[in-house]
């Protein structure tokens, strides 16, 4: 009798207390998988954003972090990473800048918001800056300002054309004054490299604000934007409270832009690359 018995050596297992303590799991859908298109509110499903992040249903260019950028405009292992391990002020002291930057760092891989060195564009070689969004939103601070001039500099010197991806939410507060003096530094750098007859690019993307718009990203030669990029200089709010008049939908819109004459060509990212080439080939890149 003693031969099959149970001896209490196992888990048993009731189904129906299983069930009763945990309440039946809702269906989940990791976030990623998923992403709302800002530019035109659909839901769209992140495999049809392909490579280059465009929605699929209204050409909105998705943000896209410096790293993505570079590897969808420069020529495969052409990037020559310049001007890292600059050390950053704090001359407020503001609180827990530094803890924000160490784990921003972190975060994004990038050692400031903006990425620079020297690549090459289908051939062309070319001195150039990506900034990004996912670094304190991209605000320029005295290490952006610093990055971008050495950039200038350096391409003065090389005889280099310079091509820099602007996107920034405007200066860094952390930093007080000190932001604010970059314009004019960046500003005098890009003056010397176009007195050498040198050629400077930019392409506005989403979003290119406050100083940045300012300053250097209004001063190329030739100034490109990705589709319905928001470039502005104060936000929309600020703007309507102090004209006290309600400002059209499409106002600082890169294509609002491009039909008052602060833009000379959008460009659809997919096309980015090829357009830099020609550009570069028109310009003076050397091939
Ligand atoms: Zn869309």
């Amino acid at each position: 009798m003693a031969l099959f018995s149970k001896k209490d050596k196992y888990i048993r297992i009731n189904p129906n207390r299983a069930s009763r303590e945990k309440p039946q799991a809702k269906p989940e859908v990791p976030d990623e998988l998923f992403s709302k298109c800002p530019g035109c509110k659909h839901t769209i499903y992140q495999k049809d954003l392909g490579n280059d992040s465009v929605c699929p249903n209204c050409g909105y260019n998705f943000r896209i972090s410096a790293h993505e950028r570079l590897n969808l405009t420069v020529d495969e292992n052409s990037f020559e990473e310049m001007f890292i391990g600059i050390e950053t002020k704090d001359p407020l002291n503001f609180p827990n800048y530094q803890e924000k930057l160490a784990l921003t760092r972190e975060k994004t891989g990038l050692d400031e918001a903006v990425l620079t060195g020297t690549a090459s564009i289908k051939g062309h070689k070319t001195a150039l800056g990506i900034m990004d969004s996912n670094f304190i939103m991209a605000s320029m601070g005295t290490v952006v300002g610093e990055k971008i001039t050495r950039l200038f500099e350096y391409a003065t010197e090389h005889k280099l054309p310079v091509v820099l991806f602007t996107a920034s939410g405007g200066a860094r507060m952390q930093e007080g004054i000190m932001s604010l003096m970059q314009m004019a530094k960046v500003s005098a750098a890009v003056q010397r490299h176009s007195a050498a007859g040198l050629f400077y690019l930019t392409v506005l993307t989403d979003p290119t604000t406050g100083g940045v718009t300012a300053s250097f990203a209004m001063e190329g030669d030739i100034i490109l934007a990705e589709t319905q990029a928001l470039v502005g200089f104060a936000g929309r709010r600020v703007i309507e409270s102090t004209v006290r008049e309600k400002l059209p939908d499409d106002f600082q819109k890169a294509e609002f832009l491009m039909e008052h004459g602060f833009v000379d060509a959008i460009v659809k990212r997919g096309d980015m690359r090829d357009t830099l080439a020609t550009l570069l080939a028109f310009h003076g890149g050397q091939a």
